[in-house]
C-alpha cells in the first residue's frame, strides 16, 4: 500500500578529470509515498556542512544589540494584550513566549529558548528543549481554549543563520492559524485520501513499513519512530520523527514531549559528529476535530548549510525556489545507517 517509486536517469559526458573518457553519471528521481511529489538525489557528496565558529558572536557587544538577551528582553519585546494572556508573556524555565513583533499570522508568537545568546548544539540541553516546546504547547493550548480557536497549531524553528534565522539567539516560531502552509495542507489532504482509500492511518503504516524494511528506520526512542524520509526536502537530507499514536496538540503529554526531546538529543549528537550546525524544524499536529485519525504527530528536521564560508551562498537555488523541487546530495539510506548508531545509545 506504500509505493516507494524511483527512476534512474543517466547523463553521458566526456570527463576532463579522467582524460575526457566517456563517463556516465546517475541522477535518481524519487516520488514521495504520500504526496507523490518528486525530489532528486544528485551531486552526491558535492555539498558538505560548513561549520562556522559560533563563539565569535558570543560577545557583550552582540548581547547589547540582541532583543532576546536578558538585559533587553523586558524593555524591547512586545507583550500579549490582557485579553489574550493576562501576564503579558509566558515563562517556563529559561523560555519566554512573546508576540512576534513582525507576525506571520493572527497568532504568531516566539519562544525565546535561553538566557544565553549563543547556544551551539553541544550546549542545547534537554531542559532547554523541553521547556521551549512545553511553553509553546501551553501557549497554543491556552489560546485554543478561547472562542474562535483556529484549527492548525505549528511550531517551527530556524536554527542558526544558514537556516534563515535572522537572530542567533535561539527562538522557535509558535503559530496558530487557519492557513497552515502548503506542505502541511497537502500532507493533511493526502493523509485523508489515504485513510479513505485504505481505511488506515498513513503515518502508522509508514512506521510499520519502514521499521520492517529497516533501511530508513533509525530507531525508536520511547514512542517516537525516527526515520530518514524516502524523498528528503533538504540538500543535506532530512530526518523525521513520527509518534504514530499521538494526533492533536491536546494529546501531547509529558511522555511524548520527553520522548521527542530524548530523540532530539540523539539526533543533535549525530549532527555534531558530521558537522551539521544549522537546521529548519517543524512540528506538525493533527487538527483537533478534523479527521484526527488520519494524521499522526510528526516533526521534520532539515539540515542547512552555506555552500562555502567565503561568499556564504545559501543551499537553496533555482531548483528549490523556481522549480519547487528538492534535491539531496546524500542517500537517506546512508544517513539512516549513520544515525542508527546514535539512536541506540
Ligand atoms: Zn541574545
Amino acid at each position: 500500500m506504500l509505493q516507494f517509486n524511483k527512476k534512474m536517469v543517466y547523463t553521458n559526458l566526456l570527463d576532463p578529470r579522467e582524460n575526457f573518457s566517456l563517463k556516465t553519471i546517475e541522477t535518481e528521481i524519487r516520488s514521495d509515498p504520500l504526496t507523490g511529489e518528486t525530489g532528486r538525489l544528485a551531486h552526491f557528496g558535492m555539498i558538505t556542512p560548513q561549520k562556522e565558529d559560533y563563539s565569535a558572536w558570543d560577545t557583550p557587544e552582540n548581547y547589547s544589540l540582541c532583543p532576546f538577551c536578558p538585559d533587553n528582553i523586558e524593555k524591547v519585546t512586545p507583550k500579549f494584550p490582557p485579553d489574550l494572556l493576562p501576564e503579558g508573556r509566558l515563562r517556563k524555565g529559561q523560555t519566554t513566549i512573546l508576540p512576534n513583533i513582525s507576525p506571520y499570522d493572527q497568532y504568531s508568537a516566539l519562544a525565546v529558548m535561553s538566557k544565553a545568546h549563543v547556544v551551539p548544539l553541544e550546549k542545547m540541553t534537554a531542559a532547554l528543549l523541553k521547556d521551549a516546546f512545553a511553553a509553546g504547547i501551553e501557549f497554543l493550548c491556552r489560546i485554543n481554549a478561547r472562542e474562535n480557536a483556529l484549527p492548525y497549531q505549528l511550531m517551527i524553528w530556524n536554527y542558526m543563520p544558514p537556516s534563515g534565522g535572522g537572530l542567533v539567539h535561539p527562538h522557535l516560531q509558535v503559530i496558530s492559524s487557519d492557513s497552515p502552509g502548503n506542505l502541511y495542507r497537502k500532507t493533511l489532504a493526502k493523509s485523508k485520501d489515504y485513510h479513505r482509500q485504505f481505511g488506515q492511518n498513513y503515518w502508522q503504516k509508514l512506521c510499520v513499513t519502514e521499521k520492517k524494511q529497516g533501511e530508513r528506520f533509525a530507531g525508536q526512542v520511547g514512542t517516537g519512530f525516527w526515520l530518514t524520509p524516502f524523498v528528503p526536502l533538504g540538500v543535506l537530507g532530512e530526518f523525521m520523527v513520527v509518534f504514530p499514536e499521538v494526533r492533536t496538540i491536546f494529546e501531547m503529554d509529558e511522555t511524548t514531549l520527553q520522548d521527542l526531546v530524548a530523540g532530539m538529543e540523539r539526533l543533535f549528537a549525530y549532527f555534531q559528529s558530521v558537522g551539521i550546525a544549522s537546521f529548519n524544524m517543524g512540528l506538525f499536529f493533527a487538527p483537533a476535530g478534523e479527521d484526527e485519525d488520519c494524521f499522526s504527530l510528526h516533526a521534520r528536521f532539515i539540515p542547512r548549510t552555506f555552500l562555502n564560508l567565503a561568499q556564504k551562498p545559501p543551499d537553496t537555488n533555482a531548483l528549490q525556489v523556481v522549480l519547487q523541487e528538492p534535491f539531496t546530495v546524500v542517500r537517506p539510506e546512508t544517513q539512516c545507517a549513520e544515525l542508527k548508531k546514535f539512536m541506540k545509545k
